[in-house]
């Protein structure tokens, strides 16, 4: 078959500009061209806010996706029986649900391979909880990632230098170019990444409110929206699920005692909140891998899995094959733990309204627990434990928070600003679930109405 001409890359990115569509082949070309260094990055910029301005189609956002997967090397994983389904979060304030999903899911015969990210700006990020636990490697070659899956159903290893560099190198300038809020370069560059994972399906958890990257039902709807329409295109049967993100998701925020946390859920002593959203999760994934008739008997596995340990046992023994100290399954207690704690006291009597997860989170940021440049160093030690979650009664003095920090020179802004991210009102404010919706393969939908 012979293929259409490319044209110049400055018509490319006029065509783009003026709105028109551009073939798979011309975008593929133009990413190939970008890794190869014959697109230059102001090109390639201009191109980026041309999407950003001008979207793109499915088709398009498809070819972006294939093409920045097939940049670098993929994981192999056909060695591994059964189905592989992997969780990814667009982020939130208090996340640390892949922690204990991974192990949950892998216990109850669904194979994980979770390549995670680290944690920017005001959300978290997994990678960075794992290296809370002395010694834990999370840089291993995709080798040995294989042979950890197959051998425990999970592992869970940061992105390799060469996974996906056509994404690497987009998001560098995307993040200096004003042109990070795009839904397609955003769904590719979550796809690319993800594809190179050989799954059989993905679930996204696409978290909506104050401590999220989509902060409006709408926006968080088109963005699972594209990400389930182009995974399905890429032959990644993708669901997402819209979850709540206004006040922070358990009690704990900063990695050693997120991690912590993560594993309590696993002795069967998590935060309600965090056990509903893990639940949740794993009931899709254990859907899409075929491993329950029904969503009851999903979460009947997972319950299971929880009150028999075997999801703990398989998280101390991934931990030890990963380096880690396995310890801290039976002892959380061994992670790091800041050298100071301070509690932040309610001054008035009743019920809390809200706790803005975005405030807390800027908190958590200041003491260490974040970084808002990539090369930073964190603390994994620092952060907040929330006492009182919306909902729960009060009385003035009694505790809002503990603050767990490096120094007292810390102590009294950080205490302010978390009191202020309490509101207390005189009534018990109604609860509300963590899922907000789910967005499905609409093409299986219109395939079943057209039947
Ligand atoms: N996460 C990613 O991996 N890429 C984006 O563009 C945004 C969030």
């Amino acid at each position: 078959m012979t293929r259409a001409p490319v044209p110049a890359v400055p018509a490319l990115i006029a065509r783009k500009r003026d709105g028109h569509e551009l073939s798979p082949d011309e975008i593929t070309w133009l990413v190939r061209a970008f890794v190869a260094e014959e697109v230059a990055d102001y090109q390639m910029s201009a191109f980026a806010m041309a999407v950003c301005l001008r979207g793109m189609t499915v088709r398009e956002t498809t070819a972006l996706t294939l093409a920045m997967r097939d940049s670098g090397e993929r994981a192999y994983l056909r060695a591994v029986r059964g189905a592989k389904v992997d969780k990814h979060s667009t982020g939130g304030v208090g996340d640390k649900v892949s922690i204990c999903l991974a192990p949950l899911v892998a216990a109850c015969g669904v194979s994980v391979p979770m390549i995670s990210g680290r944690g920017l700006g005001h959300t978290g990020g997994t990678l960075d909880k794992l290296e809370a636990i002395a010694g834990f490697r999370v840089d291993l070659p995709l080798a040995r990632f294989e042979q950890l899956v197959r051998t425990y159903g999970f592992a869970l290893i940061g992105q390799t230098a060469d996974l996906a560099p056509a994404d690497r190198r987009l998001y560098a300038l995307r993040d200096v170019t004003a042109t990070i809020e795009s839904i397609p370069l955003i769904t590719a560059s979550i796809l690319s990444k993800k594809l190179c994972e050989d799954l059989d399906a993905l679930v996204l958890d696409v978290k909506v409110g104050r401590g999220a990257f989509m902060q409006s039902l709408p926006e968080a709807r088109a963005l699972a929206r594209s990400i389930v329409d182009v995974g399905c295109a890429a032959g990644l049967p993708t669901t997402a699920v819209l979850t709540r993100m206004d006040a922070p998701l358990g009690r704990a925020i900063g990695n050693a005692l997120e991690t912590a946390e993560a594993i309590e859920l696993l002795h069967g002593r998590g935060p309600d909140d965090l056990l509903e959203c893990t639940l949740l999760l794993g009931i899709e994934m254990l859907m899409a891998g075929r491993r329950a008739r029904s969503r009851a008997a999903a979460e009947a596995k997972l319950r299971a899995a929880i009150a028999s340990g075997a999801a703990r046992e398989l998280l101390a023994r991934v931990i030890a094959a990963q380096h880690g100290d396995p310890r801290v399954v039976a002892e959380p207690d061994r992670l790091p733990r800041a050298p100071l704690q301070l509690t932040v006291r309610a001054t008035e009597n009743g019920y809390i309204q809200s706790v803005d997860a975005r405030r807390i989170a800027e908190v958590a940021l200041a003491l260490g627990a974040g970084r808002t440049r990539a090369d930073q160093v964190i603390d994994p030690a620092v952060g907040i434990v929330l006492a009182r979650k919306p909902g729960d009664p009060v009385r003035a003095g009694e505790p809002l928070a503990a603050l767990h920090l490096r120094t007292r020179s810390q102590a009294e802004d950080a205490s302010s600003a978390v009191q202020s991210a309490f509101v207390i009102g005189k009534r018990r404010p109604p609860s509300l679930p963590i899922a907000l919706e789910t967005i499905r393969d609409s093409s299986r939908k219109r395939a079943r109405r057209a039947s």
